[in-house]
């Protein structure tokens, strides 16, 4: 898939987050990489057969307390492990959906333990 068409796909998916919820998204900038680099890998623990889809960096809305003049939060996707982990073009745009919704849950102060708890691990 071009990258220009993923990262669509990508925006699209943050625009389908439900609107009470998108309300609240503050200073959050997606973005789509090939792979990720190495430092954003440390502290994930990643599987040898699995992949890091995507990333979220940044400070969650429930630990901003003191919050200026920070560089928006980011979210990253990466694009060729999120295509090796799907086998279709449906797969990859319904992967691209749960990956944002999994992400923007950071945002929103949801940490990993808690979204496996809700089966959005
Ligand atoms: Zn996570």
């Amino acid at each position: 898939m071009e990258r220009s068409h993923f990262e669509r796909l990508a925006l699209e998916a943050l625009q389908q987050i439900p609107d009470d919820l998108r309300a609240f998204l503050d200073n959050v900038d997606i973005v789509v990489e090939d792979w990720p680099a190495q430092d954003q890998l440390a502290g994930h623990l990643i599987g040898e057969d699995e992949y890091l889809l995507g990333l979220y960096e940044g400070v969650p809305l429930t630990e901003r307390h003191e919050y200026g003049m920070v560089l928006p939060d980011k979210i990253t996707l990466f694009q060729e492990p999120i295509e090796a982990v799907c086998s279709s073009r449906d797969e990859v745009i319904e992967q691209i959906r749960q990956t944002v919704e999994h992400e923007v849950a950071h945002h929103f102060g949801i940490d990993d333990d808690r979204l496996h708890e809700l089966g959005a691990g």
